[in-house]
């Protein structure tokens, strides 16, 4: 779902909308690498997927699985953004 950067911090009404309600929040902040595979497999199937990572991006939000992706997923991903905006400002 593409969405403006400013509708993603204002808009919460996605949250609703998540697999994730359906299980207790303990599972999206898993304490190893069988945990995180649980979440995101809950994840996979969520309806609001792509706004809960865009969320969980904008916000920083470096604890637990947002949007199928890991902690350290999340990171990547904005490297390789930054990576790519400064590619495409220079
Ligand atoms: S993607 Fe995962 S954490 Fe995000 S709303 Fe859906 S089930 Fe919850």
């Amino acid at each position: 779902m593409a969405r403006s950067n400013v509708s993603v911090c204002m808009d919460t009404t996605w949250m609703a909308s998540g697999n994730c309600n359906n299980h207790p929040p303990a599972v999206f902040f898993p304490s190893d690498g069988v945990g995180v595979e649980v979440a995101k497999e809950i994840c996979s199937s969520c309806p609001v997927k792509e706004s809960c990572l865009e969320y969980a991006l904008d916000h920083r939000v470096d604890h637990g699985v947002w949007g199928a992706t890991s902690e350290r997923q999340r990171r990547r991903i904005l490297k390789a953004r930054r990576a790519q905006r400064v590619s495409v400002s220079s």
